[in-house]
């Protein structure tokens, strides 16, 4: 079977190429506060990249990077004073946070209107509403790579895999939406889900969203299925240049040759979520600048 591969990386350039014709006819600059506590190596990692995104497309950003130790209070101050910062219109808090750090109150804390993450509780009860405004970074990157890349949406079944905040919930919301696109028949899948094969057998899209690499086989998915593969994973890799290198949920053995498309690990929906938290960033600018 030939696999359609789905780039990520064609789509974040099309997003970046968007915003960065926007920033440059635009009289106000969309400014990014993102707040880092303590010292995850997989945490600065991100950061980073959302700093370069910024520089890349000209958005202001500014990093807080917080000892690991760091109290509830002084992060809901912190969070309290970017509030009602004017030059901050997007402000990301990197989880995980430490454990003594409620992420349920911090996320609460951030002005709804500058939650470019989409965590507020807010932002999580219009999507499920019908009437989104700010969506998580991830999901709404799956859906604007499945537009582009011109995957059929409405009436088919997609199983997702993964019922966490971040990914598999606001997803299935999304793509349940009586929109385009939308209008698929979703099934959300989790560890409690019995004979978890059978159920993502009967799918035209599979998404993994589980946490581990080889989480999904070819046992999972039908010939022909589409896969998008969410995952990131490290694995050791002395031959690699950093040591480790990057796969996704989904055994390899499930994806070329199997699949009719799937999304690759790196390339594929990491580079969507960087891309929708500018577009996020964006358009928080703009809610804010035109008062609305
Ligand atoms: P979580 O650990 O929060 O959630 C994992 C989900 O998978 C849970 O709902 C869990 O079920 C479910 N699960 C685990 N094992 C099984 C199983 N055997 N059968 C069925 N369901 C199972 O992970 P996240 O949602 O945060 O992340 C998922 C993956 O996506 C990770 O690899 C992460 O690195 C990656 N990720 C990638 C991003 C990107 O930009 N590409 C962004 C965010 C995450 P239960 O709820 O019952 O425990």
């Amino acid at each position: 079977m030939e696999s359609r591969k789905l780039s990520g990386a064609v789509v974040r350039d099309a997003v970046f190429a968007e915003l960065s014709a926007g920033v440059a006819s635009s009289d106000c600059q969309p400014g990014l506060a993102v707040v880092l506590v303590g010292d995850d190596p997989a945490s600065r990692v991100y950061v980073a990249s959302k700093g370069k995104a910024c520089d890349k497309l000209g958005f202001h950003h500014v990093t807080h990077r917080l000892p690991v130790d760091t109290s509830e209070s002084e992060v809901l101050d912190l969070i309290d004073s970017l509030n009602t910062d004017q030059d901050i219109h997007g402000i990301l808090v990197q989880i995980p946070l430490p454990g003594h750090i409620s992420e349920g109150r911090i996320q609460a804390a951030v002005d709804p209107r500058k939650d470019v993450d989409g965590f507020h509780p807010d932002n999580l009860g219009r999507l499920l509403a019908g009437q989104p405004r700010f969506v998580p970074c991830t999901p709404k990157g799956i859906v604007e790579m499945l537009r582009f890349h011109e995957v059929d949406l409405p009436g088919r079944e997609v199983a997702i895999v993964g019922r966490s905040v971040i990914v598999g919930r606001p997803l299935a919301m999304l793509l349940s939406l009586k929109t385009v696109p939308g209008n698929a028949t979703v099934t959300l899948c989790h560890s409690a889900t019995r004979d978890l094969a059978s159920v993502t057998r009967r799918a035209d899209i599979v998404v993994a969203a589980m946490g581990y690499p080889g989480g999904l086989t070819r046992e999972h998915i039908a010939e022909g299925a589409g896969v998008v593969d969410v995952g990131i994973n490290r694995i050791d890799d002395p031959a690699a240049k950093k040591g480790y290198r990057l796969v996704g949920d989904v055994a390899p053995e499930a994806l070329d040759g199997w699949a009719s498309a799937y999304t690759p690990v790196p390339g594929g929906v990491g580079l969507m979520t960087i891309a929708m938290l500018m577009r996020n960033t964006w358009d928080a600018m703009q809610l804010q600048v035109g008062g609305s």
